[in-house]
């Protein structure tokens, strides 16, 4: 699980299109999506991470679903990416 702090790291990951990224948020709730899902945009990154200086959450990636799903309480799969 590493925390992705810079959007070149953020652009490489969703390049690569493999792997997990897990969202948290203080008020929406914490959830994992596949790296290509439309809710891991850069717009929604720039705007928590580096705007919001990770006040209300941040973006963790991994390969493992398991640790995504694992590693922080309460975390839920995201409806439209998971949906099979
Ligand atoms: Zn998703």
């Amino acid at each position: 699980m590493s925390r992705i702090i810079s959007l070149s790291n953020f652009k490489l990951i969703k390049a690569r299109g493999h792997g997990y990224v897990t969202i948290t948020d203080k008020y929406t709730g914490n959830c994992v999506h596949h790296v290509v899902c439309n809710y891991v945009a850069e717009h929604n990154f720039t705007q928590k991470v580096l705007e919001n200086a990770q006040k209300n959450g941040a973006y963790f990636f991994t390969e493992d679903l398991n640790q995504a799903m694992n590693h922080f309480p309460n975390m839920r799969k995201c409806q439209k990416c998971f949906k099979s």
